[in-house]
């Protein structure tokens, strides 16, 4: 089936089969009902062409390519086509590969003033696992900066989320104290990196449905 990428500026066509868009999204096996099912051409607005494309091959190998860590941004957008299509599997393993971009690469407010511009409000799973990230790396990383970008526009439309930020900090940066020989060194009383946590944290399931726990279930049984 022919999907088109829709944006302002352009438009991206890709070629599909349609029984495995049908099998990996609720959202493509919808489609028969309508106009489009039966056209077999389907044009998404609300989707990143970058994000579709690493969709494009997780649905047709279960995982995502190398490059799929390039950009954080990417990842992101990827993250919010998942939730679009109504892929919740996707969606976890694409928290997973943020983690591990993460874990190697800080994370800053564009993040999360890209977060807010999906449309996630502070309280949703991804805004809270960006906010943690960004708490982590400003108290423990010395290096660590803003970011590029409008920072006054963040705090103006994302206001949630920079109350979120700044009530981690406090709570988190209470976690730090000032080494005794007051050589201005802090030292972790507990502040884990976001970055390696392992299983199902940040990850939505339906009740009673934990991808990590099932996994080590197969493989022990
Ligand atoms: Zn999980």
């Amino acid at each position: 089936m022919k999907v088109t990428i829709e944006s302002e500026d352009d438009s991206h066509d890709h070629y599909v089969h349609r029984t495995l868009l049908e099998k990996k999204s609720p959202y493509f096996a919808a489609l028969p009902r309508f106009k489009e099912g039966r056209d077999n051409h389907v044009t998404l607005k609300e989707v990143d062409n970058d994000a579709f494309e690493h969709i494009i091959h997780w649905s047709y190998t279960d995982r995502f390519s190398p490059s799929f860590q390039d950009y954080t941004s990417t990842i992101i957008e990827t993250y919010a086509a998942a939730d679009h299509l109504m892929m919740p599997k996707c969606k976890n393993m694409v928290l997973d590969n943020l983690r591990s971009k993460y874990s190697r690469k800080p994370a800053d407010i564009g993040h999360l003033g890209l977060v807010r511009m999906l449309g996630y409000g502070a309280s949703t799973a991804i805004a809270i696992y960006v906010t943690d990230q960004i708490v982590y790396e400003a108290i423990t990383n010395d290096g660590w900066f803003f970011g590029k970008g409008d920072h006054h526009a963040f705090f103006e439309v994302g206001r949630e989320h920079a109350l979120e930020l700044m009530k981690k900090l406090v709570e988190k940066s209470r976690l730090y104290s000032l080494k005794a020989d007051g050589k201005s060194l802090w030292r972790n009383k507990g502040h884990p990196d976001p970055a390696f946590a392992k299983g199902c944290v940040h990850h939505e399931h339906a009740e009673g449905e934990k991808c990590y726990l099932q996994e080590a279930e197969g493989t022990t049984g």
